[in-house]
C-alpha cells in the first residue's frame, strides 16, 4: 500500500525558508576589531536572496561550483545558504591547507566564482593564478588597490567585485527553486589524503538536512541556544551547525579571526554563549586562559569537542571548575560530520565512574547511522563492548565513493576505492562498539603503535599524560625500534615554570597503563604542531623525528 503522505524534496532552501522567516529574530553575531556586529536570520534571508541574483547575473545558473574563502562570519552563512539553494553547489576552500594542498583541492572542486574576505584576499590572490576556473571573485570588505589588482591580474578572471556593492541593488526576495532532486549536491569538502591527494565528498541537500535534523535534536538545540561556532566552516561541513541554526533558530556568535582564547572567552562572556563547537585544542588553551585570567562564563551550558579524541581531564575539568558540560562526537568528512554524540544513558549517575567513562567514549551512534566492526582477515567482529576492529558505517548522510573529476593519480584511484566495502565507509579508526551503540575509538588505524606483537593505543598514552597537572598538551606517536618494531615517543608542551621533568612523567604513567607502554622515548616541545583544522599533526612529528629535529631524551 503506497502512503498518503506528501514527499517534497529535503532542500537546503527549506532550511534557509524555515529559518529566516520563523525565526527571522535570532542573530548571527559576527565578531570584529570593533565589537560585535549582528544581523537578524531575517536579514540573512534577505541577503541570501540578494546573493543567489548576484551569481545567476555572474552566470551561476545550474550546478556549478561557487568557492569560498572565507572564516566564520555572517557572510559566510548566508553563502552557505543561499548557493545550495539556488541549485549551485557551495565548495568551502580550507584557507590553512598548504598553497599546494589547497590549490589541487580548488582545481579539483572547479569553483567558478570565488567569495572572498578582505582580510584573506591577499593570501587568495597569490592562488587565483592557479585556479583557472574562476571568473569571478566576489570579495567581502574594503581591500586596497593593489589587492584588488593582483585579484584580477590572471586572464581567466573577468571581474573583481565588491561584495556589498554587487548585492546592494539586488532584489531581496529569490524564487528558489523547487525542482532539485534532494539526491542533487549541494555542497562539498574535501578530507586529507593519506598518502595521495585529498578526496572530495559531495554532499546532497536530503543527506544535510537529516543530518542537521540529527545533530540539532540529539544536543537538544533549541532557540534559546546562543551557539559560539569555532569550528571553521570551511571544515567538514562546520558539523551542521549553520543548518542546525535554521532549524531550530539557534543564535550564531561566529568568531571571525578572532580565535585565541582570550577573545572566545570575551565572546562567552559579552554574548551570554550557551554552547559551542570546536576541537580539542580549541577548549584545551580555552580551559587554561580561564584558569589563569577567569571570565564569566556561567551562561554556557555545553561544549561539543570532535574531530580528534577529546582528553578525559578536559571533560571532568569544565564539568568540575565551570559547570560547563563538554560532549564529545566523533565523525568524519565523509559523514556530513557527524557519526556519534557522547550522552550518557539514562539510568547513569551523573558524576559516577560510569557516567564518566561514557562521557570520554566517542559516543552512541546517532539514528541514521548504522556501524559494525571488521578485523584484519574482514570477518565481522562482535559489537560486544570489548572485541576490538576497525569501523565501518552506512547511512543516509555518509559518501558512497569520492567525488571524481578525472584528474586523479592511479594512489589516489586506488586509495579511493579501498575506503568502501559492499556499501559500508571503511573509517579508518579502530575501536569498540558496545550492545547499546557506544563506540570507544582506540585509535586511528595509522597511529596505533605496533611494540613487538602488540598494539598500544597512542591516544590512551596522550590521555594519560595529559591528566599530569603540569602538562598543556602531549602527543604520542610510533617511532621504529630495532627491539620491538616500534615503539612510543612522547612529545610534551609543560606549562611555563614548572620544574616537572621527564622522569616525574614516567613515574606518573605508571599504574595508570601498562608497565611495558610506558614511553622512554621524550620531547619537551614548545608547542605540538598542527593540522589545518587544530588536530595533532601526527605526520609531521614522525618527519622531525626521522629527520632528527626533535630532542629526545631517552629514559628507561
Ligand atoms: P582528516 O582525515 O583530514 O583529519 P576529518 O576531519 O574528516 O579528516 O577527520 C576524521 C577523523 O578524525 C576520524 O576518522 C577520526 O580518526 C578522527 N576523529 C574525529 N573525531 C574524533 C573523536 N572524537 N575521537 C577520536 N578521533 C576522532
Amino acid at each position: 500500500m503506497k502512503s498518503t503522505m506528501q514527499s517534497p524534496p529535503l532542500l537546503i532552501s527549506s532550511l534557509l525558508r524555515h529559518g529566516t522567516t520563523i525565526h527571522g529574530d535570532s542573530e548571527v553575531v559576527t565578531w570584529t576589531a570593533e565589537g560585535p556586529r549582528r544581523l537578524s536570520y531575517r536579514e540573512v534571508g534577505q541577503h541570501a536572496a540578494q546573493l543567489a541574483h548576484a551569481l545567476r547575473s555572474l552566470g551561476i545558473t545550474g550546478d556549478q561550483r561557487v568557492g569560498t574563502f572565507m572564516w566564520n562570519n555572517a557572510e559566510h552563512l548566508t553563502a552557505y545558504l543561499a548557493v545550495p539553494s539556488m541549485g549551485a553547489v557551495l565548495h568551502a576552500l580550507n584557507i590553512r591547507l598548504y598553497p599546494e594542498q589547497l590549490v589541487y583541492v580548488a582545481r579539483h572542486g572547479g569553483s567558478e566564482v570565488v567569495i572572498v574576505d578582505n582580510t584573506l584576499a591577499a593570501p587568495f590572490a597569490r592562488l587565483v593564478e592557479h585556479l583557472p576556473a574562476v571568473r569571478h571573485v566576489i570579495v567581502s570588505g574594503p581591500v586596497d588597490d593593489a589587492t584588488r589588482e593582483a585579484l584580477a591580474s590572471p586572464p581567466h578572471v573577468e571581474a573583481v567585485h565588491d561584495y556589498a556593492t554587487l548585492l546592494a541593488d539586488q532584489p531581496a526576495t529569490f524564487d528558489w527553486p523547487e525542482h532539485l532532486d534532494e539526491n542533487d549536491a549541494s555542497s562539498m569538502c574535501y578530507t586529507s589524503g593519506t598518502t595521495g591527494n585529498p578526496k572530495g565528498v559531495a554532499y546532497s541537500h536530503r543527506g544535510n538536512v537529516l543530518h542537521s535534523m540529527g545533530v540539532a535534536g540529539t544536543l537538544g538545540i533549541s532557540s534559546k541556544d546562543r551557539l559560539l561556532i569555532v569550528v571553521p566552516l570551511f571544515h567538514a561541513n562546520a558539523w551542521g551547525f549553520p543548518y542546525c541554526s535554521m532549524i531550530t533558530g539557534a543564535t550564531l556568535v561566529m568568531p571571525d579571526r578572532f580565535l585565541q582564547a582570550e577573545p572566545l572567552a570575551a565572546m562567552i562572556e559579552a554574548e551570554r554563549v550557551t554552547g559551542g563547537a570546536g576541537v580539542p585544542t580549541i577548549w584545551n588553551d580555552l580551559l587554561h586562559h580561564l584558569d589563569e585570567h577567569g571570565a564569566d562564563v556561567s551562561s554556557c551550558r555545553m561544549l561539543m569537542v570532535g574531530g580528534s579524541a577529546a582528553p578525559p581531564a578536559l571533560i571532568r575539568a569544565f564539568a568540575d571548575r565551570y559547570n560547563i558540560d563538554i560532549v564529545h562526537g566523533w565523525g568524519m568528512t565523509e559523514m556530513s560530520p557527524v557519526g556519534s554524540l557522547a550522552l550518557p544513558p539514562q539510568g547513569v549517575e551523573p558524576g559516577s565512574e560510569e557516567y564518566w567513562r561514557y562521557k570520554s567514549s566517542q559516543g552512541r551512534l546517532l539514528y541514521g547511522v548504522e556501524g559494525r566492526l571488521v578485523g584484519p582477515d574482514g570477518s565481522i567482529v562482535p559489537s560486544d563492548g570489548e572485541s576490538v576492529g576497525e569501523l565501518e558505517v552506512r547511512g543516509p548522510w555518509i559518501t558512497d565513493c569520492y567525488y571524481a573529476n578525472g584528474t586523479e593519480t592511479a594512489t589516489d584511484l586506488a586509495e579511493a576505492t579501498a575506503k568502501f566495502d559492499d556499501g559500508w565507509l571503511r573509517t579508518g579508526d579502530v575501536g569498540r562498539l558496545s550492545p547499546n551503540g557506544y563506540l570507544t575509538l582506540t585509535d586511528r588505524a595509522k597511529d596505533v603503535i605496533k611494540s613487538g606483537g602488540e598494539w598500544i593505543s597512542s591516544v590512551d598514552l596522550e590521555n594519560a599524560v595529559m591528566a599530569h597537572p603540569d602538562v598543556l598538551e602531549a602527543s604520542v606517536v610510533g617511532v621504529p625500534d630495532e627491539r620491538w618494531g616500534e615503539r612510543p615517543l612522547a612529545s610534551v608542551v609543560l606549562k611555563p615554570g614548572t620544574s616537572t621533568t621527564v622522569a616525574d612523567l614516567r613515574a606518573f604513567l605508571e599504574g595508570k597503563v601498562a608497565h611495558w607502554q610506558v614511553p622512554e622515548r621524550w620531547a619537551v616541545v614548545e608547542e605540538v604542531p598542527k593540522t589545518s583544522v587544530g588536530k595533532f599533526d601526527k605526520k609531521q612529528l614522525r618527519k622531525r623525528f626521522a629527520e632528527g629535529d626533535l630532542e629526545v631524551v631517552t629514559v628507561d
